[in-house]
């Protein structure tokens, strides 16, 4: 591992619409999410120990490597009140208001820039603290709270604008990622792994899985120790074998006790050894390179403790940026 690595910050990527109201008023994804999140980082002092970015939207170039061009432009038209555009958007719990397109960018465009910051060597690892979320959202669909799929975006651009020939994408929240295992199936630079609850929303996975997909679905019921067996015998034996030069993260952390959305038994400490092990193998593969975007998590409280813990692990990579 280069020296200069250990000397840079963690970036902390957000931008200035994670306050948008959901469309659906009674949502579990609402702005508390990222409200409490942001006071938890000031209450522990991280706030003054990430490099913060404030960011713009995503360049369509990089929002198009994992959408369609068609999708997106009904998506900008829905958000503008278009009712034809609007008509399209199906799923009851993923209606489309004035801010979604301008929000749903946004997001994408706070993983965009994590990659470029990164990639570039002006931070150790990054944290995007973004809504909406977007691991499931599909191709050409909008789904589970989700419009532009964030992590697939951040990973594609990757290979496409900086040359990446191997990228990782982990995911640990409690539902399947349907939306990215549909848009990087069969690619051969992305390798996806992802533990989720099984059966649980949405209930959808390709038949038969994807050559670039490793699946591990775990009963209700499960707990931390579960997980752990997941990363020690599936998840790092298989980034060993890929050797990622990038791992990015689809943090969610609806798996958490206290979720009454699901029933897995992870807590904080489990977040903790999950992150810490991830940043091992990202130090022996990648010199460290991680991308971490936060997707599902609807208690509040649960979710801001647990993504507090997962952020001070990547902080205690690095350093502060008053150091630099
Ligand atoms: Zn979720």
């Amino acid at each position: 591992m280069p020296v200069s690595c250990q000397r840079l910050p963690t970036g902390w990527f957000t931008h200035d619409r994670v306050d948008v109201p959901n469309p659906l008023a009674e949502a579990p994804e609402r702005p508390e999410r990222l409200d409490t999140i942001e006071n938890h980082l000031i209450a522990l002092g991280l706030d003054e120990r990430v490099k913060r970015f404030e960011c713009g939207s995503a360049p369509i170039g990089a929002v198009l490597l994992a959408h369609d061009g068609a999708y997106i432009e009904r998506l900008r038209l829905a958000s503008e009140g278009d009712a034809h555009a609007l008509a399209a958007f199906c799923e009851p719990d993923t209606k489309v208001g004035p801010d979604t397109f301008d929000a749903a960018m946004k997001s994408a465009g706070a993983v965009t820039s994590a990659v470029d910051a990164l990639m570039e060597g002006r931070i150790r690892n990054a944290f995007c603290a973004v809504r909406p979320p977007g691991h499931h959202a599909a191709r050409a669909e909008a789904r589970g709270f989700c419009y532009i799929n964030n992590v697939a975006v951040g990973a594609l651009w990757a290979v496409h604008h900086h040359g990446l020939r191997r990228v990782a994408i982990v995911d640990f929240d409690v539902h399947h990622c349907d939306g990215t295992e549909e848009i990087i199936a069969g690619n051969p630079a992305v390798r996806l792994l992802n533990v989720y609850q099984w059966p649980l929303y949405p209930n959808r996975q390709l038949t038969p899985t994807p050559e670039n997909v490793v699946m591990s679905p775990l009963p209700a019921g499960a707990d931390g120790a579960d997980l752990e067996e997941v990363l020690e015998t599936v998840w790092l034996p298989a980034l060993e074998v890929w050797q990622p030069e990038l791992i990015m993260v689809s943090a969610g952390f609806d798996a958490h006790c206290e979720e009454q959305l699901a029933q897995l038994k992870m807590k904080e400490t489990d977040y903790a050894r999950l992150t810490r092990r991830l940043l091992d193998a990202a130090d022996v593969l990648c010199s460290g390179r991680l991308v971490s975007v936060l997707e599902g998590g609807y208690s509040v409280h649960s979710l801001a403790r647990s993504a507090m813990t997962h952020v001070n692990m990547l902080v205690m990579r690095g350093q502060h940026p008053a150091g630099e």
